[in-house]
């Protein structure tokens, strides 16, 4: 498998910027900055210059840093289409379709509309990386603020559909609070509570949940399961639609 570094980035209060840099020609780029000191510390300490920076969403926590890490590094700024009117920044937009060159590496954009409108996830194939910003979260997804709660389960339904190495890159460190949430949900589920332990035990330890690996959250996250007759049966809609129990656990969450 091609290799693809990813760095994390804590900034703001929980999330996540990720450095991304390929081993093979250097290139080097940024997602979803938040703010640019970190981002800035972090390239100085490993002594590299951002070729480019990509956006999932047009929220401040993830583009933040856009304007600041442009004038330093003179890079474009890669941005959702559907949200260039909120992003003044951005220089090329992304869509379904399209695909990012980042080096020798591709980035396949995919559509995942939900949080945002607009919102869109980054799935490198060759390095099994997915940044999804703030669609799919671990033990989690992200609340609808603009779409409908049928665009977001399909955008959860089309990251579902990567392999189960994938490694997810979510925008915020959620994991913990969304793992109390899951379990009272699917309070059975074995794979669930060893992923609970885990993320105890890292957070102690004051460590990151991130990454994810996408076959474990097929098999724990309960937003990632509304098709599954357990969730169903947890919130007490069994036979019903699953973007009906989708929406379900969503407001339970809200709620949480
Ligand atoms: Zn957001
Ligand atoms: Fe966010």
């Amino acid at each position: 498998m091609a290799s693809l570094i990813v760095e994390l980035v804590p900034a703001l209060s929980d999330n996540y910027v990720y450095l991304i840099h390929d081993p093979a020609t250097g290139a080097s780029g940024v997602v979803d900055p938040a703010e640019a000191a970190p981002v800035e510390a972090a390239l100085a300490r490993a002594g590299r210059k951002l070729d480019v920076i990509l956006n999932t969403h047009h929220h401040g926590d993830h583009t933040g840093g856009n304007a600041a890490l442009k004038a330093a590094f003179r890079c474009p700024v890669l941005g959702p289409a559907g949200e260039v009117d909120k992003i003044p920044t951005i220089d090329r937009a992304m869509q379904e379709g399209d695909v990012v060159t980042f080096g020798s590496l591709r980035f396949f954009v995919i559509d995942t509309p939900g949080h945002t409108k607009g919102h869109v996830s980054l799935w490198c194939r060759e390095a099994g990386v997915l940044f999804c910003g703030d669609t799919l979260f671990s033990l989690g997804c992200g609340r609808l603020l603009e779409g409908t709660f049928e665009q977001m389960w399909d955008s959860l339904l089309k990251l579902r559909t990567l392999p189960d190495e994938t490694l997810v890159y979510c925008g915020h460190e959620y994991t913990q609070s969304n793992a109390r949430f899951a379990t009272t949900i699917d309070p059975a589920n074995a794979a669930l509570a060893a992923r609970a332990d885990e993320v105890d035990r890292l957070r102690q330890a004051g460590r990151p949940t991130i990454p994810a690996r996408l076959g474990d959250e097929k098999a724990t996250n309960p937003f990632l399961r509304a098709d599954d007759p357990t969730i169903a049966q947890a919130v007490g809609l069994v036979g019903a639609r699953p973007v009906d129990v989708f929406t379900m656990v969503r407001r339970a969450k809200d709620n949480f």
